[in-house]
């Protein structure tokens, strides 16, 4: 059966892949973003398709509409981009979580939230398993978006227990592919473009710091797997439990580009993250997932999509 779904944040870098595979399901959508970081070329696959649309809205207001479904994926996700307006991101995560249950709560809706490693902060605990507190600042610059993710964790359950409101609740790990944007700022991104453009790489700290990077599609997989799976509200980590330290992914782009470029070592930034890599034991048992896609094919896929973005840009 067609089900109405909404995505927020569905002109995103993840947002416009899981907007096209509900299309593809049969379902149809509809995209409501603010284009803050979204962006119109990331739906161009599926603009035309008359079974979507595209509501230019921040859920930081409320939203009327009748769906079945909601996916809610709103919110910038580099640090860069959520620094930028701390005050707008807090809000994106706790207004945003508040009106869009209430939009569930209403319709009799199901709602899946995109939640964050981010909520482990600079974990004590390795891997990261989903009955880890996590260890955050309070009041440091990742703050409003790793606190406001886990304020509205804390929303979704007191929605369901209070008002029954059908909801599921992902943790995302650093995830990254074609349509990242060129000025994203996270590290996947930056190498690759600063390796195509033989500019110096932009190492922060001594690049020992570790990360676990997942393909888009393999997240884009399990997303809808969580989704659709029975008597299951999570929250599950869905990340690749491959971990690498900075600079290894810093050598890794080198070798693959071929670029001749330079690392450097910069700063690094306050409350980073020593390390993160998800336990996705849970992921494993309860949704038959895991990643599929190594970090060297994804790696050449996401470069492959960076020089034809550069290239069209110098045109
Ligand atoms: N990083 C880096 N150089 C860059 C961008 C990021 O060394 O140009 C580091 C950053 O300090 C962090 C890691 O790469 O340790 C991942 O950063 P990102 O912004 O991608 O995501 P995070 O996992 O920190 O949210």
């Amino acid at each position: 059966m067609n089900k109405r779904i909404l995505v927020t944040g569905g002109a995103g870098f993840l947002g416009s892949y899981l907007c096209e595979e509900l299309l593809k399901n049969g379902n149809y959508v509809i995209c409501c973003d603010n284009f803050y970081t979204g962006n119109e070329d990331n739906l161009e696959k599926i603009i035309d398709n008359k079974d979507f649309e595209v509501l230019k809205h921040d859920i930081t207001l409320p939203l009327f509409l009748e769906v079945d479904e909601i996916f809610n994926f709103a919110c910038p996700a580099s640090p860069v981009h959520y620094q930028n307006d701390p005050v707008q991101t807090i809000k994106t995560c706790v207004h945003g979580a508040i009106n869009m249950l209430g939009l569930a709560k209403r319709t009799n809706a199901k709602i899946i939230q995109a939640s964050t490693s981010e909520i482990y902060g600079d974990p004590e605990l390795h891997p990261q398993n989903e009955s880890y507190k996590g260890s955050v600042s309070i009041n440091g610059p990742r703050a409003c978006y790793d606190e406001g993710k886990r304020c509205a964790e804390t929303i979704f359950w007191d929605y369901h227990r209070q008002h029954k409101v059908n909801i599921k609740v992902i943790r995302i790990f650093n995830t990254y592919g074609p349509r990242m944007q060129l000025n994203d700022g996270r590290v996947v991104s930056n190498f690759i473009i600063q390796a195509l453009t033989n500019k110096d790489i932009t190492i922060y700290g001594d690049g020992e710091q570790t990360r676990s990077f997942c393909y888009v599609t393999d997240l884009i997989n399990g997303t809808i797997l969580m989704m659709n799976k029975k008597n299951l509200i999570g929250p599950i980590n869905l990340g690749n439990p491959v971990e690498t330290s900075v600079k290894n992914l810093a050598n890794e782009v080198l070798e693959i580009t071929g670029s001749k470029a330079k690392l450097i070592f910069k700063k690094l930034p306050q409350d980073d993250p020593k390390q993160r890599c998800p336990d996705i034991t849970l992921a494993k048992n309860q949704i038959n997932w895991s990643p599929s896609v190594n970090r060297i094919d994804g790696l050449k896929k996401t470069i492959e999509y960076f020089e034809k973005i550069l290239k069209k840009q110098q045109k």
